[in-house]
């Protein structure tokens, strides 16, 4: 018998308050933060047309038929040129949407003043809280956005297929190196085993060792082909004794279904091995590291600078554009007069989740 154990019109309207900054949502988001519950947050990223949508389909309904309550959340890549008018187009999750302990949200990249990955911060915080076992972010791979919400994530998942023209491109944006998992789609297509091979081998200039789970303590010249420090905070460093991981390459076929579980038993390896050596709660804390800060710099920088606590925006911007200072000076001058005007402010903040939920 199913275990169903939402009201999802509840779910979807309380979403839709925090979504839409409602008055309400504040004390929702302040008890969902307070409830410090953390689930496993999958990322599925790659370019438009990898089938992502296909394969989300498949590794929803994985966990699902495990007994896991799971949420999808799919990044509308609404924009001004299309209106968002793909969105139809790019859901392909009919079987994982109809099964009763999946629940599917698309979120609008529209509208969101205080960054797309804090709005789908908000809503994975909720959606843990609201007792939701697993939760999979589906972007389009689409630039530094992307990324972003990438690494929200507690596992990403870089899809991408043979023949598609910006394979190279994605390379030198740096895709191979935010993913945990690559997985090659469409390997029912002439190409998908060459391609996969090319991205073993672009792996192996940045990782040294085996792919999954590696124990440390490398020779020296792996060590030095290794040398990323974010890398090393993610999957650990090949020239100390503990074990590092090396993002495995999973070629699958999501329209058919084939090596999807082997991708979805990959995904739990990276994640056991995180739990394991405690990187995913250092992983965490540089996610809410990074929400603080980007908090903070809101907020200071929507501060009202007061007359006469220095030269404005506009002036400095002037200031630059008539080669009377570079950019660092006026940042500099820039920050005094705030961190000025900031002592000076008056009053206390009265709901600070309220005024940072309004920014
Ligand atoms: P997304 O834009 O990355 O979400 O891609 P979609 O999931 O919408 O898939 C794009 C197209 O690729 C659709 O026509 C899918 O049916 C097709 N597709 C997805 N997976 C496969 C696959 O494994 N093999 C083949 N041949 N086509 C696939």
């Amino acid at each position: 018998m199913l275990d169903v154990k939402f009201n999802i019109r509840q779910v979807a309207r309380t979403l839709s308050l925090v979504e839409n900054r409602r008055p309400e949502s504040h004390a929702i988001l302040r008890a969902a933060y307070k409830a410090g519950r953390h689930v496993p947050v999958i990322g599925v990223t790659g370019p438009p047309g990898a089938g992502k949508s296909t394969l989300l389909d498949r590794l929803a309904l994985h966990w699902a038929e495990q007994g896991e309550q799971v949420a999808v959340i799919a990044i509308d890549p609404s924009s001004p040129y299309t209106g968002g008018a793909v969105l139809g187009d790019r859901f392909r999750m009919d079987r994982a949407s109809a099964h009763p302990r999946v629940f599917v949200r698309s979120l609008s990249s529209r509208g969101h003043v205080g960054g797309l990955s804090r709005a789908v911060q908000d809503v994975v915080v909720v959606m843990a809280a609201q007792g939701f076992e697993r939760i999979l972010v589906e972007t389009v791979g689409s630039g530094q956005a992307d990324v972003e919400v990438a690494t929200l994530a507690d596992c990403v998942i870089v899809v991408s297929v043979p023949g598609l023209g910006d394979q190279i491109q994605a390379g030198k944006a740096g895709i191979l190196e935010i993913g945990d998992v690559y997985a090659v789609n469409k390997s029912d297509l002439p190409g998908a085993g060459t391609f996969a091979a090319f991205l073993e081998a672009n792996l192996d200039l940045i990782y040294p060792g085996r792919p999954g789970v590696n124990q440390g303590g490398q020779r020296a010249g792996q060590e030095r082909a290794y040398a990323n420090a974010v890398l090393h905070r993610r999957h650990g460093n090949a020239g100390t004794d503990e074990s590092f991981w090396r993002p495995p390459v999973v070629s699958v076929c999501a329209l058919q279904g084939d090596s999807t579980e082997a991708l979805c038993r990959v995904v739990e390896g990276f994640l056991s091995w995180q739990r394991a050596t405690g990187r995913d709660g250092s992983r965490r804390a540089e996610r809410f590291q990074d929400h603080i800060r980007r908090l903070a710099s809101g907020r200071l920088l929507a501060q009202p600078l007061p007359a006469g606590a220095g030269p404005s925006l506009p002036q400095l911007a002037d200031a630059v554009a008539q080669g009377e200072m570079t950019p660092w000076e006026a940042a500099e001058i820039f920050l005094d007069a705030l961190s000025e005007a900031w002592l000076r402010r008056e009053g206390t903040v009265a709901d600070p989740v309220a005024r940072s939920a309004e920014d």
